[in-house]
């Protein structure tokens, strides 16, 4: 099944981009959490973390150094931002469409909410 990341990707719908290149594609989330909050995703559609392959390191690879590079960007490099990925549903995920999202711009707080 598409999903709306693929389409934003293909330039089927409207997506605020910020980075791409051959492997990923950069843009910013529709409800941002933070003063910059970024999702870097691989342009191809791999599901989940789970699904990547060895094949798929150097594009693990790319999402992360992305993400510093648009830390840099966006002048938040230096106080520190935050990256995420969310897996499946204990996780959180929303989205089946690997992303790793760069939050930033405010201090992030606890690293996950205790249990409830
Ligand atoms: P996750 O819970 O890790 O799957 O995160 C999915 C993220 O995608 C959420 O932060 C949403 O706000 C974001 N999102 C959903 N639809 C769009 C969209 N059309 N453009 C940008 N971000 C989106």
């Amino acid at each position: 099944m598409t999903t709306i990341f693929e389409k934003i990707i293909a330039g089927e719908i409207p997506g605020d981009i910020v980075y791409r290149d051959e492997l990923v594609t950069a843009f910013r989330d529709i409800q941002p959490l933070a003063p910059t909050h970024v999702l870097i995703v691989p342009n191809k559609p791999i599901p989940t973390v789970n699904d990547l392959t060895d094949a798929d390191e150097a594009l693990a690879g790319r999402m992360l150094h992305v993400a510093a590079r648009i830390a840099a960007q966006e002048g938040i490099a230096e106080d520190g931002y935050r990256l995420i990925i969310n897996c499946n549903r204990n996780g959180g995920q929303e989205v089946y469409h690997l992303h790793m999202h760069l939050l930033g711009g405010r201090r992030m707080g606890r690293m996950v909410m205790p249990p409830q």
